[in-house]
């Protein structure tokens, strides 16, 4: 088992970068495939961090709340909106998650995340967490022209 080591950057580093640690170790920080999300400003050497290990996202991105926070996993709530068709209504339905938290991402209960869904990581821990709603760019579409 390899030590965990978080290094805080002073300026927030961009996919592709390299970064050396304290023991020595060169960190490359990935891209996880959000454009509008960033990278954290710390950078670890955890391997199962979607953005300076291997672990690869899949499938949507939830907007959750941080109910409770234990070591490397947190429980979190999601809530979304359910149209009944006979009701002709939407209905208010939530689930309790649990994700798992990279070290180099400090979540406190009320904090509202981003999480995206990996591969099973433990019996009931399949999502991550990728980033804090103050870690987003607006991300301008680029406008194609045709015939030019
Ligand atoms: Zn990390």
């Amino acid at each position: 088992m390899v030590e965990v080591i978080v290094k805080e950057m002073p300026e927030r580093p961009k996919p592709g970068e390299k970064i050396q640690l304290p023991n020595g170790q060169t960190v490359r920080v990935r891209h996880v495939g959000i454009p509008w999300i960033l990278p954290p400003k710390k950078v670890c050497n955890d391997p199962e961090c979607p953005w300076h290990g291997h672990l690869k996202v899949r499938g949507q991105v939830f907007t959750v709340t941080v109910e409770k926070v234990h070591g490397k996993s947190a429980v979190v709530i999601h809530q979304w909106l359910h149209y009944d068709p006979k009701y002709k209504r939407y209905e208010r339905r939530r689930r309790k998650m649990h994700v798992r938290v990279p070290p180099c991402i400090d979540v406190k209960p009320g904090d509202t995340v981003y999480i995206a869904e990996t591969r099973p990581l433990a019996k009931t821990i399949k999502h991550v967490v990728i980033g804090k709603v103050e870690d987003t760019v607006e991300v301008k579409p680029e406008v194609i022209r045709l015939g030019q």
